[in-house]
């Protein structure tokens, strides 16, 4: 110990002398200048001596005040001054893998280092890290995957939690840990991170630590309100001919229900106020609003008005989704004035895009060229954009939301809240005074909750319920007790129920010999068991595909006026399966023979495939398979066969996809020459419109199993795969006998199987030695 000793000290000097040389060198002076002229520059000592003295610190300030790119980088410049380079081990998370990247990257190159020498990032999968790394920013998932190896967090000297302010699970979970971690790590610093929202609520959670608050600089900014803005883009919604279906289908409804159509869409934002006040224009398009998309051509007329009739500075478009931003991006770049490469420069930005352009985004076009970014609201707090002026806010974002009682999780476009609204306006006013303008009127913003609901409140908690067990935390109810804002007794009760139903908690709610798989793998426990089901019985190649999809984004793209062509073709991929998740895997497979022989482009366009959406896919299953080999299920020496014996018999994929789905049950009952859907939870269901399984009138298996419900303007569910009850009873949860003596039942009674006892004998056998495979 006493030559690492040594060692240590020695690798201290020479980094110090490395950090004193390079900060004295030219090429630098730069980027330190740009440095210092940021707020947090001139609160460097302060936040220094608070670290030092606390071992809990609150800091909040202004979005772009340098918290990210400069606090980790203080802490660590100042540990390699004070010769202590070689023992500090900072680790900062991030919300979204993007950030974690950009922000590293970004820290590298004000250091003049390359990534992943003394900066490195790690994301689920994907890392840039070395034995130098002193700075390592990861997702927050990836920390508490960490936890599990290290619950004391051995050898992290300051630990950075960033944008706690947005309320994510992750983050709500990981404070919880921490506050009961920090008596036993005297030694360990917390630094907490938030924009100037509600920093007092996470003070007195870590008994009244202190706070310090970075004073930011933003020029004024101006606001319109879709009032303004209708007047001035002289834009008329056109509220009857939408090309879209809620809002028609909504519309109906009104009009059986005779409400005042303004009414009903005020109801679930709880307004009283009467609209009828509003000029016919408002109120037509306040209608075509309450869908639940955006009115892209209103987004157009706002970017062009801008730049016809405004001064110079870039543009910031805030959408709520992907299908949104590369809608709007085709629109732009066949509009007449915007579509001209040579004057625009548009560029989309996105929290699961592969790799973010980084430099385009922040650097400044030349000054001919303006530029126009399509964000979600990950440039709300994440990314700062420093030459933006001209903010335009659609007022919605998609989020998630639980209903407990129903076991319903929808991820939709809901509006967002007052402080979500004022961060998307701030970003106007960077480098000089600016202008928002907001697609809604100024009705819905008084309307507008103060904060976002915390997304504890309003998530499924199935993968919290496993990390807390695989982390040895206690009993899942006592433990979310010490929650920033506990959830839902109810939610949690439904998440240990699920846990148990697919066979990863027992009884006595301890983890299984699956359900401890299944904490090794960073993924919902439902795709991971159809993963780990996959491998076992030889279909691995079909698991991978079609978990990547479930985890990533579904590759069929909905195109609005070719409706039918792309139905089509999706049904062709089907054949007479009865299965979305068989037409995926089928045009995955087509578009790699594709790729192959060169055709890509051509395969995607005919076959209205999303290239990008397939080849991230592609990879997703790449690092499925990874996972899979480090937790022992498939021996990647042995070859891309070994697994797929099975692969191309569609009943065994069936039931394998039966494995991973379960419980997501339906009854196909037939009425007359239909078939009506139940599922136990909420009743009678439909099937969703895009589904290949939509026009199918009598479906030759009894059992749907689908991925997801969604409730819109009624429940549907949406891909889905029509099964066999041997299927469910091989592959499903829990089997009970029937009260009568007679059969199983499954799903707490809402199915029953008559079968022999002879019969009944022989599945426990078959279920026993399944069990017997998944306990190694
Ligand atoms: P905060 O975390 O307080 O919101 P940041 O530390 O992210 O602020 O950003 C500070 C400044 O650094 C901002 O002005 C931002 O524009 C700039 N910046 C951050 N990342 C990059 C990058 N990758 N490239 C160029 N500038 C960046
Ligand atoms: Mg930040």
């Amino acid at each position: 110990s006493e030559q690492t000793d040594s060692l240590k000290e020695k690798l201290s000097v020479a980094l110090k002398e490395r950090q004193e040389l390079v900060q004295a060198s030219d090429s630098l002076k730069e980027m330190i200048s740009f440095r210092e002229k940021l707020p947090a520059f001139k609160m460097k000592s302060e936040f220094l001596k608070a670290v030092q003295e606390n071992q809990v610190l609150v800091v909040s300030g202004e979005t772009g005040c340098g918290k990210t790119t400069q606090l980790p980088q203080f802490i660590l410049e100042e540990e390699i001054s004070c010769l202590r380079g070689a023992d500090c081990n900072i680790i900062c998370t991030q919300p979204r893998r993007v950030s974690a990247i950009s922000v590293a990257t970004r820290i590298s190159s004000e250091r003049g280092e390359s990534i992943g020498e003394t900066i490195g990032y790690q994301i689920r999968l994907e890392s840039k890290r070395s034995a130098d790394t002193r700075l390592l920013f990861c997702t927050t998932g990836v920390l508490l995957q960490q936890l599990v190896q290290d619950p004391e967090l051995k050898g992290v000297s300051h630990l950075l939690v960033d944008e706690i302010h947005e309320r994510g699970m992750n983050e709500d979970f990981l404070i919880i840990i921490l506050r009961d971690l920090l008596p036993r790590r005297p030694d360990l610093r917390l630094i907490l991170m938030s924009a100037t929202i509600n920093a007092d609520l996470f003070s007195k959670y870590f008994a009244n630590a202190p706070t310090i608050h970075i004073p930011g600089f933003t020029y004024p900014v101006a606001e319109y309100f879709l009032e303004d803005v209708l007047e001035k883009t002289r834009y008329s919604i056109k509220s009857d001919s939408d090309n879209y279906e809620g809002n028609s289908k909504r519309r109906r409804k009104q009009q059986d229900s005779k409400k005042d159509p303004l009414t009903e869409m005020f109801e679930d934002i709880d307004v009283d106020t009467n609209y009828k006040n509003y000029s016919l224009g408002v109120r037509k398009s306040l209608e075509a609003w309450s869908g639940l998309q955006i009115d892209l051509g209103l987004v157009e007329a706002a970017i062009e008005y801008i730049c016809q009739n405004e001064g110079s500075g870039a543009i910031l478009v805030f959408l709520t989704g992907w299908d949104e931003i590369s809608k709007l991006l085709d629109k732009l770049k066949a509009n007449n004035l915007v579509g001209d490469p040579q004057k625009f420069l548009i560029l989309p930005l996105h929290g699961s895009m592969p790799t973010v352009n980084q430099c385009e985004i922040f650097d400044r076009p030349p000054p001919n060229k303006r530029k126009i970014v399509l964000a979600t609201n990950i440039a709300e707090s994440s990314i700062t954009i420093d030459d933006v002026v001209y903010v335009i806010d659609c007022g919605k974002a998609k989020e998630t939301s639980y209903d407990a009682l129903n076991k319903l999780a929808c991820l939709l476009p809901s509006w967002i809240s007052k402080a979500s609204a004022h961060q998307r306006r701030g970003r106007a006013g960077r480098v000089q005074p600016g202008v928002c303008y907001r697609l809604y009127p100024k009705l819905i913003h008084d309307a507008m909750p103060q904060y976002q609901l915390a997304e504890i409140l309003r998530t499924p908690l199935q993968e919290l319920c496993l990390h807390i067990k695989s982390l040895q935390l206690g009993t899942v109810g006592s433990f979310l007790e010490k929650a920033l804002q506990p959830p839902d007794p109810l939610a949690v009760k439904n998440a240990i129920e699920l846990l148990k139903t697919i066979g990863a908690l027992d009884e006595h709610e301890e983890l299984t010999p699956l359900g401890r798989h299944l904490c090794n793998i960073p993924l919902d426990p439902n795709i991971g068991k159809m993963l780990l089901m996959g491998s076992i019985f030889q279909c691995l190649n079909p698991a991978l595909t079609i978990a990547a999809a479930l985890a990533y984004r579904n590759p069929f793209v909905l195109p609005i006026n070719r409706k039918e062509e792309a139905d089509a073709a999706k049904q062709s991929f089907a054949g007479d399966s009865c299965s979305d998740h068989i037409a995926l895997l089928k045009a995955f497979e087509g578009w790699k023979e594709a790729k192959r022989s060169g055709n890509e482009k051509q395969f995607c366009w005919d076959n209205f495939l999303s290239p990008v959406t397939l080849r991230l896919i592609d990879d997703m299953r790449m690092q499925f398979l990874n996972l899979l080999s480090d937790i022992g299920f498939v021996d990647k020496s042995r070859g891309p066969n070994a697994y797929n014996q099975y692969s191309h018999d569609l009943e065994m994929v069936c039931a394998i996809l039966c494995a991973g789905l379960y419980p997501n049950v339906v009854q196909c009952k037939r009425r007359g020459k239909r078939t009506a859907f139940y599922t136990k939870e909420v009743g009678k269901v439909d099937i969703h419109p895009a589904s290949v399984n939509a026009g199918v009138h009598l479906f030759p298996l009894p059992y749907i199993v689908y991925s997801e419900k969604v409730k819109t303007t009624s429940i549907y569910i949406r891909d889905s795969t029509n099964i066999s009850d041997y299927a469910l009873l091989l592959f499903g949860g829990n089997l009970v006998p029937n009260k009568s003596g007679e059969g199983i039942d499954m799903l707490g009674g809402y199915l029953h199987f008559s079968a022999s006892k002879s019969v009944i004998e022989l599945i426990r056998k078959l279920r026993g030695e399944l069990d017997k495979l998944l306990n190694r």
